[in-house]
């Protein structure tokens, strides 16, 4: 691995990944590793954000926090988020 580009070259995948209807990509669960679509998760509204938890076990999948015009997603709850048929992120 001494060859490497720069974070710019993820913005085809990137943009692949979150141009989708994230409700319906697929998210598995870093404390149980249950595989559901995110339309299946448990939402909270905790202001200024929003805390998702897994359906299944509670354990917290993500929290959005909006800070005026940033919006930071902490995804340390999912091991795998995945789209369409054949696009997946693990992590
Ligand atoms: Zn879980």
């Amino acid at each position: 691995m001494t060859d490497h580009v720069d974070g710019n070259a993820l913005a085809g995948i990137l943009s692949e990944l979150f141009r989708e209807d994230m409700t319906t990509a697929t998210a598995r669960c870093a404390h149980c590793g249950d595989v559901s679509v995110l339309a299946t998760a448990m939402v909270y509204d905790a202001a200024p954000g929003w805390c998702v938890r897994c359906h299944v076990c509670e354990d917290v999948l993500m929290t959005f926090v909006r800070a005026g015009e940033r919006l930071r997603i902490d995804l340390r709850g999912v091991t795998a988020l995945e789209v369409g048929s054949t696009n997946a992120v693990r992590s």
